[in-house]
């Protein structure tokens, strides 16, 4: 068997093109800010990335570049102007941030309502106790996509690799959210493989390497690997053993070209649902 591939790509292009068409029909231009402090080359691509996609979806988007010595307190000052803009609907602080400043205190510094990566408590909050709030961007993509591959969720055997705040945790509240059963493995787990196997629905969010062996996925999973890692050759692969696993798998998102294009496409998706909210129209 070979799988079927999950092209994010262009489910990313299609998701773009309907908020730029719900963008042009808006009296106003929803505005996101993103803040960068240094210059962390990976960040630097998803920076590019990401004001390209914005300006072409007709966002007012702009990015707020400072050095890399720049202080906790000037880093906080900036973020209380950009709560208090009214023209900013939208404040993402491209993380890691160095050394000297310390990243809890920034996201809990932001105003929740124009938390669009979805990492402040009032945000994952909301998210645990299914209210409407702003939910982190990349396990959005991957429920997009999950939805695109036609999976049928209710009831379905999830298992979701790794248990960060930003994929891990809130990957695993959307998918309970979605009547999924769900299971969260993590460095502590005995049996990682065993576990695996068991998952008719797959997530891969670990950072290691092609760690997810073909021999880890059922026949007839479907495979969803948020993992980006540069090898020392220069490759860029998953967290899954690609061709391994899709073997066995019935779907399968790729690396390069599976849940990176949906990151930023749910980010302008956020973007526009806290426009929309703070003034007062439904997402
Ligand atoms: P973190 O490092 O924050 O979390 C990794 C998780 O994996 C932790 O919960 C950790 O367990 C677990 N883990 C690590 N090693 C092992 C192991 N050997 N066995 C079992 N579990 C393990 O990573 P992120 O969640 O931020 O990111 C995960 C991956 O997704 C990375 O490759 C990252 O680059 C990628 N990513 C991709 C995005 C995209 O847009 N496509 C966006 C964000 C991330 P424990 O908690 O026990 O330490």
């Amino acid at each position: 068997m070979s799988a079927r591939i999950i092209d994010g790509k262009a489910v990313a292009e299609r998701l773009r093109a309907g908020l730029a068409a719900r963008v042009t029909a808006l009296p106003f231009r929803p505005g996101l800010r993103v803040v960068r402090v240094g210059d962390d080359p990976a960040s630097g691509v998803y920076v590019r990335n990401k004001d390209k996609a914005a300006a072409a979806a007709g966002f007012d988007s702009a990015t707020i570049q400072l050095p890399a010595v720049t202080t906790e307190a000037e880093l906080l000052a900036l973020v209380g102007r950009l709560n208090d803009d009214p023209a900013v609907d939208g404040i993402l602080v491209q993380l890691p941030l160095p050394r000297q400043i310390r990243q809890d205190a920034v996201i809990a510094a932001i105003d929740p309502a124009k938390d669009v990566d979805g990492f402040h408590a009032v945000n994952a909050g909301l998210l645990a106790t299914q209210q409407p709030g702003l939910v982190p961007c990349t396990p959005k993509g991957c429920l997009h996509l999950l939805r695109e591959a036609g999976a049928s969720l209710a009831g379905a055997r999830a298992v979701v690799l790794g248990r960060s705040q930003i994929v891990g945790r809130p990957m695993a509240q959307l998918l309970l959210a979605a009547d999924c059963t769900v299971t969260i493995v993590h460095s502590r787990t005995r049996d990682l493989p065993a576990e695996c196997r068991r998952a008719e629905i797959l997530i891969a969010a670990v950072g290691r390497p092609e760690m997810v062996r073909g021999d880890w996925v059922a026949d007839g999973a479907i495979v969803i690997d948020v993992g980006i890692n540069r090898l020392p050759d220069g490759r860029l692969v998953g967290d899954v053993a690609f061709a391994e696993a899709a073997a066995r798998a019935e779907a399968i998102t790729p690396v390069p070209g599976g849940v990176g294009p949906m990151t930023i496409a749910c980010l302008l998706e956020n973007t526009l649902e806290a426009a929309l909210r703070r003034r007062g129209v439904a997402g």
